[in-house]
């Protein structure tokens, strides 16, 4: 079926559905979708003859899936649209991954974008959504002379050239046998993961908007890079510490929390573990005596909602820095792996 420029591959899932015979059926959307939510779910009662239930809470990518919340419900199986699998990551039930695929055209964009590559030799990296489009955007850079890249990344990556704003193995396998990297995809979420893990060259083609960015890249990381060590900078300071633990399925670390209250400890300072579904700024506005927050979730939190938190919020890498143990002068974004 085709919503709101996205073609949603239904078919084999609802034909293995129909087969196992499952009569309630859960459905979780990316919140780009939810607003079809009603027409995704007519389509599959239609053809399951089960009945569909949408979950409702917001749904941050493939860490975050709703079977836990539909087994406690006596659902069967579960349906995820829009992310990928984390392949290491098992369900409590059956679940289903369909990908949400827009239909937009990307020889444009990738068209504008070639003239902004370095050297032959190009890493491809991308978002689930435009993975089944790396094959055209390959035979395309060919055409052109370039030697396009792609690698498959580590254990949490489920697909050729698939990065998540967590993890950019995909790229870093790659980093030393190419010249400079092409990114296609949307928003500043996954450029700035790469940005900061990556020495080469970043140039974004969005499709969607039919932009190229490269120079605004340079400039997004500088920025971000400053706060980051602003943020470490408050935490040298320091004297207590709250330690976050999300206990979003693929964002658990609670090993890591530990190992960290530990670290803090060696350094004669206190810290306390807080654990929270979903983490969000006014969740810990009631804190008294805590100097500095250490995120061991999504890394994203503590980068994208750094301004929105009204203590310092800081990664496990960033905290190491804090600590003296290690150095300054390369940033590390903290990758879950
Ligand atoms: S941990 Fe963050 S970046 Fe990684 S998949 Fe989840 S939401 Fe995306």
């Amino acid at each position: 079926m085709k919503v709101a420029g996205y073609k949603l591959d239904l078919d084999p899932t609802v034909n293995e559905l129909s087969e196992r015979g499952y009569s309630l059926i859960g459905l979780h959307l990316p919140e780009g979708l939810k607003r079809y939510a009603k027409d995704i779910a007519s389509c599959l009662e239609k053809s399951t003859r089960a009945t569909i239930v949408i979950a409702s809470d917001p749904c941050y990518g493939a860490c975050d899936l709703a079977d836990e919340s539909f087994f406690s419900l006596g659902i069967e199986a579960s349906v995820e649209v829009g992310h990928a699998a984390i392949p290491y990551l098992t369900q409590k039930i059956p679940t289903f991954f369909v990908n949400a695929t827009p239909t937009i055209d990307v020889c444009p964009v990738i068209g504008k974008a070639i003239r902004y590559l370095e050297g032959k030799r190009i890493g491809l990296v991308t978002t689930y959504q435009w993975a089944e489009k790396l094959g055209s955007i390959k035979k395309l850079l060919r055409e052109e002379g370039l030697f396009p890249l792609t690698s498959k990344g580590d254990k949490r990556i489920s697909s050729e050239g698939l990065v998540l704003g967590c993890n950019v193995s995909a790229a870093k396998r790659i980093e030393r046998e190419v010249s400079s990297f092409l990114f296609i995809g949307e928003g500043d979420f996954h450029p700035v993961a790469l940005l900061l893990s990556l020495d080469k060259p970043l140039i974004q083609a969005d499709p969607i908007s039919n932009r190229v960015r490269k120079e605004e890249l340079i400039k997004l990381k500088e920025k971000i890079i400053k706060q980051r060590y602003q943020a470490v900078d408050q935490a040298k300071d320091a004297e207590t510490y709250g330690v976050l633990v999300s206990t979003k399925k693929g964002q658990q670390r609670i090993k890591l929390a530990r190992e960290l209250k530990e670290k803090i400890g060696s350094h004669g300072k206190k810290a306390y573990i807080f654990m929270a579904d979903e983490l969000r700024p006014d969740k810990f506005d009631y804190l008294k005596g805590i100097d500095c927050l250490v995120s061991t979730c999504c890394p994203r939190v503590a980068i994208d909602d750094f301004l929105s938190y009204k203590l310092p919020i800081i990664t496990p890498v960033e905290l190491e820095m804090a600590l003296g143990e290690r150095k300054l002068e390369r940033y590390k974004l903290d990758e879950l792996i």
